[in-house]
Protein backbone atom coordinates (compact mmCIF):
# COMPACT_ATOMS: atom_id res chain seq x y z
CA UNK A 1 0.00 0.00 0.00
CA UNK A 2 1.13 3.33 -0.57
CA UNK A 3 0.22 6.95 -0.88
CA UNK A 4 0.73 9.29 -3.75
CA UNK A 5 2.41 12.59 -3.83
CA UNK A 6 2.90 15.60 -6.64
CA UNK A 7 5.15 18.20 -5.89
CA UNK A 8 5.09 21.02 -7.95
CA UNK A 9 4.31 18.70 -11.09
CA UNK A 10 3.85 20.90 -14.50
CA UNK A 11 3.43 19.78 -17.73
CA UNK A 12 3.39 21.65 -20.68
CA UNK A 13 2.32 20.80 -24.51
CA UNK A 14 3.80 23.41 -26.88
CA UNK A 15 2.81 27.02 -25.81
CA UNK A 16 -0.48 25.06 -23.71
CA UNK A 17 0.24 24.53 -19.91
CA UNK A 18 -1.80 21.45 -18.97
CA UNK A 19 -0.74 21.19 -15.51
CA UNK A 20 0.98 24.15 -13.27
CA UNK A 21 3.37 23.41 -10.27
CA UNK A 22 0.68 20.65 -9.02
CA UNK A 23 1.37 19.90 -5.60
CA UNK A 24 -1.17 17.56 -3.60
CA UNK A 25 -0.60 14.39 -1.12
CA UNK A 26 -3.12 12.02 -1.15
CA UNK A 27 -2.87 9.59 1.68
CA UNK A 28 -2.61 5.75 1.81
CA UNK A 29 -5.87 4.57 1.46
CA UNK A 30 -7.67 7.45 0.65
CA UNK A 31 -10.17 8.13 -2.29
CA UNK A 32 -9.16 11.07 -4.07
CA UNK A 33 -10.94 12.74 -6.65
CA UNK A 34 -9.71 15.37 -9.08
CA UNK A 35 -12.59 17.33 -10.90
CA UNK A 36 -12.83 19.96 -13.22
CA UNK A 37 -14.47 21.30 -16.32
CA UNK A 38 -13.42 20.42 -19.61
CA UNK A 39 -9.42 21.09 -20.46
CA UNK A 40 -8.54 21.66 -16.51
CA UNK A 41 -5.67 19.29 -16.51
CA UNK A 42 -7.03 16.16 -14.82
CA UNK A 43 -6.65 13.31 -17.22
CA UNK A 44 -3.09 15.23 -18.07
CA UNK A 45 -2.14 14.78 -14.42
CA UNK A 46 -3.76 11.39 -14.02
CA UNK A 47 -1.56 10.44 -17.11
CA UNK A 48 1.70 11.69 -15.46
CA UNK A 49 0.89 9.82 -12.50
CA UNK A 50 0.37 6.74 -14.72
CA UNK A 51 3.64 7.15 -16.59
CA UNK A 52 1.73 7.64 -19.90
CA UNK A 53 2.75 11.09 -20.37
CA UNK A 54 6.05 12.44 -19.52
CA UNK A 55 6.72 15.02 -16.59
CA UNK A 56 8.00 18.66 -17.59
CA UNK A 57 8.85 19.70 -14.18
CA UNK A 58 8.52 18.73 -10.40
CA UNK A 59 8.55 15.01 -9.10
CA UNK A 60 5.79 12.34 -8.53
CA UNK A 61 5.73 10.40 -5.88
CA UNK A 62 4.37 6.80 -4.93
CA UNK A 63 5.33 5.33 -1.84
CA UNK A 64 8.10 6.82 -0.99
CA UNK A 65 9.74 6.65 -4.65
CA UNK A 66 9.83 9.45 -6.99
CA UNK A 67 8.42 7.90 -9.97
CA UNK A 68 9.08 10.17 -12.90
CA UNK A 69 11.89 8.32 -14.43
CA UNK A 70 9.63 4.70 -13.46
CA UNK A 71 7.96 2.66 -17.07
CA UNK A 72 4.27 2.42 -15.98
CA UNK A 73 4.48 -1.23 -16.15
CA UNK A 74 6.66 -0.77 -13.15
CA UNK A 75 4.52 1.37 -11.02
CA UNK A 76 2.27 -1.18 -9.58
CA UNK A 77 -1.04 1.00 -9.99
CA UNK A 78 -4.20 -0.41 -12.55
CA UNK A 79 -6.37 1.87 -14.39
CA UNK A 80 -9.73 2.44 -15.94
CA UNK A 81 -10.82 3.91 -18.75
CA UNK A 82 -13.71 5.09 -20.03
CA UNK A 83 -13.26 2.94 -22.66
CA UNK A 84 -12.86 -0.75 -21.23
CA UNK A 85 -12.46 -2.53 -24.52
CA UNK A 86 -12.68 -6.03 -23.05
CA UNK A 87 -11.62 -9.27 -25.46
CA UNK A 88 -14.73 -10.15 -27.12
CA UNK A 89 -13.57 -13.54 -27.78
CA UNK A 90 -12.70 -14.28 -24.32
CA UNK A 91 -14.82 -15.49 -20.67
CA UNK A 92 -15.04 -13.46 -18.03
CA UNK A 93 -12.75 -15.10 -16.38
CA UNK A 94 -10.31 -14.83 -18.87
CA UNK A 95 -11.02 -11.52 -19.67
CA UNK A 96 -10.23 -11.27 -15.81
CA UNK A 97 -7.22 -13.61 -15.67
CA UNK A 98 -5.59 -11.99 -18.92
CA UNK A 99 -3.36 -9.96 -17.30
CA UNK A 100 -2.06 -12.25 -14.59
CA UNK A 101 -1.21 -14.91 -16.86
CA UNK A 102 0.59 -12.41 -19.16
CA UNK A 103 2.59 -11.28 -16.07
CA UNK A 104 3.09 -15.08 -15.04
CA UNK A 105 1.71 -15.36 -11.80
CA UNK A 106 1.00 -18.69 -10.81
CA UNK A 107 -2.05 -20.71 -11.96
CA UNK A 108 -3.55 -21.35 -8.10
CA UNK A 109 -2.83 -17.21 -7.37
CA UNK A 110 -5.01 -16.31 -10.35
CA UNK A 111 -7.37 -18.64 -9.49
CA UNK A 112 -7.92 -17.09 -6.07
CA UNK A 113 -7.72 -13.33 -7.21
CA UNK A 114 -10.04 -13.76 -10.04
CA UNK A 115 -12.74 -15.69 -7.54
CA UNK A 116 -11.94 -12.94 -5.00
CA UNK A 117 -12.72 -9.97 -7.58
CA UNK A 118 -15.55 -11.79 -8.80
CA UNK A 119 -17.04 -12.40 -5.24
CA UNK A 120 -16.18 -8.61 -4.48
CA UNK A 121 -17.89 -7.35 -7.91
CA UNK A 122 -20.54 -9.93 -7.83
CA UNK A 123 -19.87 -11.78 -11.09
CA UNK A 124 -19.82 -15.16 -10.26
CA UNK A 125 -22.51 -16.20 -12.01
CA UNK A 126 -20.88 -14.57 -15.04
CA UNK A 127 -17.35 -15.83 -15.32
CA UNK A 128 -18.28 -17.92 -18.06
CA UNK A 129 -20.40 -15.62 -20.92
CA UNK A 130 -18.55 -13.52 -23.32
CA UNK A 131 -18.65 -9.76 -23.09
CA UNK A 132 -20.85 -9.64 -25.46
CA UNK A 133 -23.65 -11.56 -23.15
CA UNK A 134 -23.35 -8.99 -20.72
CA UNK A 135 -25.10 -5.58 -19.53
CA UNK A 136 -23.55 -2.57 -19.87
CA UNK A 137 -22.98 -1.99 -16.15
CA UNK A 138 -21.49 -5.89 -15.97
CA UNK A 139 -18.91 -5.05 -18.30
CA UNK A 140 -18.05 -2.52 -16.51
CA UNK A 141 -17.72 -4.23 -13.55
CA UNK A 142 -15.56 -6.72 -15.19
CA UNK A 143 -13.30 -3.74 -16.29
CA UNK A 144 -12.98 -2.89 -12.38
CA UNK A 145 -12.53 -6.29 -12.00
CA UNK A 146 -8.94 -6.68 -14.16
CA UNK A 147 -8.39 -3.30 -11.96
CA UNK A 148 -8.90 -5.26 -9.10
CA UNK A 149 -7.19 -8.82 -9.18
CA UNK A 150 -4.22 -7.07 -10.32
CA UNK A 151 -3.62 -6.01 -6.35
CA UNK A 152 -1.53 -2.49 -7.08
CA UNK A 153 -1.05 -0.06 -4.88
CA UNK A 154 -2.75 2.46 -6.68
CA UNK A 155 -5.92 2.52 -8.85
CA UNK A 156 -6.64 5.26 -11.46
CA UNK A 157 -9.71 5.43 -12.88
CA UNK A 158 -10.67 8.19 -15.17
CA UNK A 159 -14.07 8.97 -16.20
CA UNK A 160 -15.21 5.70 -15.75
CA UNK A 161 -18.89 5.82 -15.61
CA UNK A 162 -19.04 8.07 -18.42
CA UNK A 163 -20.55 5.40 -21.21
CA UNK A 164 -23.49 4.15 -18.27
CA UNK A 165 -26.50 5.71 -18.64
CA UNK A 166 -27.87 8.03 -15.31
CA UNK A 167 -29.16 5.12 -13.27
CA UNK A 168 -26.47 2.43 -14.00
CA UNK A 169 -23.74 5.79 -13.38
CA UNK A 170 -25.78 6.32 -9.81
CA UNK A 171 -25.72 2.64 -8.82
CA UNK A 172 -22.04 1.57 -9.73
CA UNK A 173 -20.84 5.09 -8.15
CA UNK A 174 -22.01 3.12 -5.08
CA UNK A 175 -19.96 -0.11 -6.02
CA UNK A 176 -17.26 1.19 -6.73
CA UNK A 177 -17.27 3.21 -3.61
CA UNK A 178 -17.69 0.13 -1.44
CA UNK A 179 -15.00 -1.72 -3.50
CA UNK A 180 -12.50 0.60 -2.86
CA UNK A 181 -13.49 0.35 0.90
CA UNK A 182 -13.43 -3.49 1.11
CA UNK A 183 -10.27 -3.20 -0.46
CA UNK A 184 -8.63 -0.05 1.12
CA UNK A 185 -6.34 0.66 -1.89
CA UNK A 186 -5.39 4.32 -2.69
CA UNK A 187 -7.61 5.68 -5.37
CA UNK A 188 -6.77 8.52 -7.92
CA UNK A 189 -10.64 9.49 -9.92
CA UNK A 190 -11.05 11.74 -12.61
CA UNK A 191 -14.72 13.30 -13.40
CA UNK A 192 -16.07 16.70 -14.92
CA UNK A 193 -19.43 15.55 -12.58
CA UNK A 194 -19.53 17.94 -9.47
CA UNK A 195 -22.19 15.37 -8.03
CA UNK A 196 -19.87 12.27 -8.58
CA UNK A 197 -17.03 14.03 -7.25
CA UNK A 198 -19.18 15.33 -3.93
CA UNK A 199 -20.83 11.94 -3.69
CA UNK A 200 -17.27 9.68 -3.79
CA UNK A 201 -14.63 11.12 -2.97
CA UNK A 202 -12.71 11.11 0.38
CA UNK A 203 -11.57 14.07 -0.58
CA UNK A 204 -11.78 16.48 -4.00
CA UNK A 205 -9.31 18.26 -6.05
CA UNK A 206 -10.55 21.04 -7.76
CA UNK A 207 -8.75 22.15 -10.98
CA UNK A 208 -9.19 25.13 -13.46
CA UNK A 209 -7.36 26.27 -16.23
CA UNK A 210 -4.50 23.85 -15.00
CA UNK A 211 -4.38 25.25 -11.79
CA UNK A 212 -5.21 23.47 -8.33
CA UNK A 213 -7.96 25.56 -7.02
CA UNK A 214 -8.87 23.61 -3.76
CA UNK A 215 -8.63 20.73 -2.23
CA UNK A 216 -10.59 19.29 1.05
CA UNK A 217 -13.76 17.03 1.93
CA UNK A 218 -16.81 17.36 0.18
CA UNK A 219 -18.65 18.94 2.89
CA UNK A 220 -15.11 21.55 3.22
CA UNK A 221 -15.84 22.92 -0.33
CA UNK A 222 -19.34 23.30 -0.18
CA UNK A 223 -19.44 25.01 3.22
CA UNK A 224 -16.55 27.09 2.69
CA UNK A 225 -15.15 27.53 -0.82
CA UNK A 226 -11.34 29.22 -0.97
CA UNK A 227 -12.64 31.04 -4.29
CA UNK A 228 -15.67 32.07 -6.26
CA UNK A 229 -14.65 29.32 -8.66
CA UNK A 230 -15.23 27.07 -6.80
CA UNK A 231 -18.05 28.19 -4.95
CA UNK A 232 -19.27 28.15 -8.53
CA UNK A 233 -18.40 24.70 -9.32
CA UNK A 234 -19.25 22.91 -6.18
CA UNK A 235 -23.34 22.47 -5.16
CA UNK A 236 -26.43 21.68 -8.05
CA UNK A 237 -27.70 23.82 -8.82
CA UNK A 238 -24.96 26.23 -8.68
CA UNK A 239 -24.61 29.21 -5.95
CA UNK A 240 -25.79 32.62 -7.40
CA UNK A 241 -23.63 35.39 -6.94
CA UNK A 242 -24.23 39.15 -6.89
CA UNK A 243 -23.20 42.48 -5.63
CA UNK A 244 -25.03 44.62 -2.75
CA UNK A 245 -25.98 47.41 -5.46
CA UNK A 246 -27.47 44.75 -7.75
CA UNK A 247 -29.92 43.97 -5.66
CA UNK A 248 -30.36 47.32 -3.75
CA UNK A 249 -28.81 45.96 -0.23
CA UNK A 250 -25.62 47.31 1.73
CA UNK A 251 -23.92 44.31 1.55
CA UNK A 252 -19.74 44.93 0.86
CA UNK A 253 -17.83 42.79 -2.15
CA UNK A 254 -19.78 40.27 -4.00
CA UNK A 255 -22.10 37.77 -2.26
CA UNK A 256 -22.30 34.41 -3.25
CA UNK A 257 -25.49 32.30 -1.80
CA UNK A 258 -26.85 28.56 -2.38
CA UNK A 259 -30.23 28.03 -3.32
CA UNK A 260 -30.88 26.89 0.16
CA UNK A 261 -30.54 30.35 1.86
CA UNK A 262 -32.74 32.15 -0.58
CA UNK A 263 -36.14 32.22 0.20
CA UNK A 264 -39.82 32.90 -0.16
CA UNK A 265 -40.13 36.51 2.39
CA UNK A 266 -40.83 35.90 6.09
CA UNK A 267 -39.27 37.70 9.35
CA UNK A 268 -36.06 37.00 10.23
CA UNK A 269 -34.58 36.94 6.59
CA UNK A 270 -32.74 39.73 5.03
CA UNK A 271 -34.71 41.36 2.56
CA UNK A 272 -37.32 41.46 1.47
CA UNK A 273 -36.25 41.66 -2.17
CA UNK A 274 -38.83 41.86 -5.42
CA UNK A 275 -37.81 40.01 -8.34
CA UNK A 276 -39.26 38.80 -11.62
CA UNK A 277 -39.64 34.59 -11.77
CA UNK A 278 -37.29 33.51 -14.72
CA UNK A 279 -37.52 30.16 -14.39
CA UNK A 280 -39.69 27.29 -12.27
CA UNK A 281 -37.81 23.95 -11.72
CA UNK A 282 -40.27 21.87 -9.69
CA UNK A 283 -38.98 18.80 -8.68
CA UNK A 284 -41.65 17.34 -6.78
CA UNK A 285 -39.69 17.15 -3.04
CA UNK A 286 -38.46 20.86 -3.90
CA UNK A 287 -39.21 23.55 -6.31
CA UNK A 288 -35.85 25.94 -7.31
CA UNK A 289 -37.37 29.63 -8.68
CA UNK A 290 -35.27 31.18 -11.04
CA UNK A 291 -35.76 35.24 -10.08
CA UNK A 292 -34.26 38.44 -11.99
CA UNK A 293 -33.15 41.23 -9.79
CA UNK A 294 -32.14 43.90 -11.76
CA UNK A 295 -28.37 42.47 -13.13
CA UNK A 296 -28.56 39.46 -10.94
CA UNK A 297 -30.20 36.23 -10.95
CA UNK A 298 -30.56 34.08 -7.72
CA UNK A 299 -32.55 30.78 -7.09
CA UNK A 300 -34.83 30.67 -4.70
CA UNK A 301 -35.54 27.07 -2.82
CA UNK A 302 -39.29 26.53 -1.57
CA UNK A 303 -40.40 23.07 -0.09
CA UNK A 304 -42.20 21.04 -2.38
CA UNK A 305 -44.38 21.27 -5.35
CA UNK A 306 -44.55 25.41 -5.03
CA UNK A 307 -47.07 27.36 -8.04
CA UNK A 308 -45.16 29.35 -9.25
CA UNK A 309 -45.58 31.17 -12.97
CA UNK A 310 -42.77 32.55 -14.99
CA UNK A 311 -42.73 36.32 -15.42
CA UNK A 312 -44.54 36.62 -11.93
CA UNK A 313 -43.60 38.52 -9.22
CA UNK A 314 -41.78 37.21 -5.90
CA UNK A 315 -40.74 38.44 -2.50
CA UNK A 316 -38.43 36.58 -1.16
CA UNK A 317 -35.15 37.22 1.60
CA UNK A 318 -32.03 35.78 1.84
CA UNK A 319 -30.36 33.89 5.17
CA UNK A 320 -27.61 35.53 6.66
CA UNK A 321 -25.43 32.72 7.57
CA UNK A 322 -25.61 31.77 4.53
CA UNK A 323 -24.13 34.65 2.60
CA UNK A 324 -20.46 33.90 1.37
CA UNK A 325 -18.04 36.91 0.28
CA UNK A 326 -15.69 37.18 -2.22
CA UNK A 327 -13.03 39.90 -3.16
CA UNK A 328 -14.76 41.08 -6.43
CA UNK A 329 -10.83 41.17 -8.48
CA UNK A 330 -9.77 38.11 -7.54
CA UNK A 331 -12.71 35.82 -6.49
CA UNK A 332 -11.07 34.82 -3.43
CA UNK A 333 -13.08 34.03 -0.33
CA UNK A 334 -12.68 36.62 2.34
P1 LIG B 1 -11.44 16.62 -20.20
O1 LIG B 1 -12.40 16.49 -19.06
O2 LIG B 1 -12.03 17.33 -21.39
O3 LIG B 1 -10.72 15.35 -20.55
P2 LIG B 1 -9.15 17.49 -18.67
O4 LIG B 1 -9.40 18.35 -17.50
O5 LIG B 1 -8.87 16.07 -18.44
O6 LIG B 1 -10.31 17.67 -19.71
P3 LIG B 1 -6.69 17.52 -20.11
O7 LIG B 1 -7.12 16.46 -21.06
O8 LIG B 1 -5.71 17.16 -19.06
O9 LIG B 1 -7.94 18.19 -19.42
O10 LIG B 1 -6.11 18.72 -20.97
C1 LIG B 1 -5.54 19.89 -20.38
C2 LIG B 1 -5.05 20.82 -21.48
O11 LIG B 1 -3.94 20.22 -22.16
C3 LIG B 1 -6.08 21.12 -22.55
O12 LIG B 1 -5.91 22.47 -22.94
C4 LIG B 1 -5.70 20.19 -23.67
O13 LIG B 1 -6.09 20.71 -24.90
C5 LIG B 1 -4.19 20.11 -23.54
N1 LIG B 1 -3.66 18.82 -24.00
C6 LIG B 1 -3.91 17.60 -23.47
N2 LIG B 1 -3.23 16.63 -24.10
C7 LIG B 1 -2.53 17.24 -25.10
C8 LIG B 1 -1.62 16.78 -26.12
N3 LIG B 1 -1.29 15.49 -26.23
N4 LIG B 1 -1.11 17.70 -26.94
C9 LIG B 1 -1.42 19.01 -26.83
N5 LIG B 1 -2.25 19.50 -25.89
C10 LIG B 1 -2.81 18.64 -25.04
Amino acid sequence: MAGVRFEGVGKRFGSVEAVRELSLEIADGEFMVLVGPSGSGKTTALRMLAGLEAISSGSIFIGDRVVNQVAPRERDIAMVFQDYALYPQMTVFDNLAFGLRRRKVPGADIQRRVAEAARVLDLEALLQRRPGQLSGGQAQRVALGRALVREPQVFLMDEPLSNLDAKLRTQTRGEIRRLQQEVDTTTVYVTHDQVEAMTMGDRIAVMNEGRLEQVGTPEELYERPANRFVAGFIGSPAMSFFTGAEVGLNLPNVVGVRPEHVRPWREGLIGPLKGRIAFVEALGRETFVGVDVGEARLVVFEEGRAERDVGDEIEFGLVESGLRYFDADSGAAL
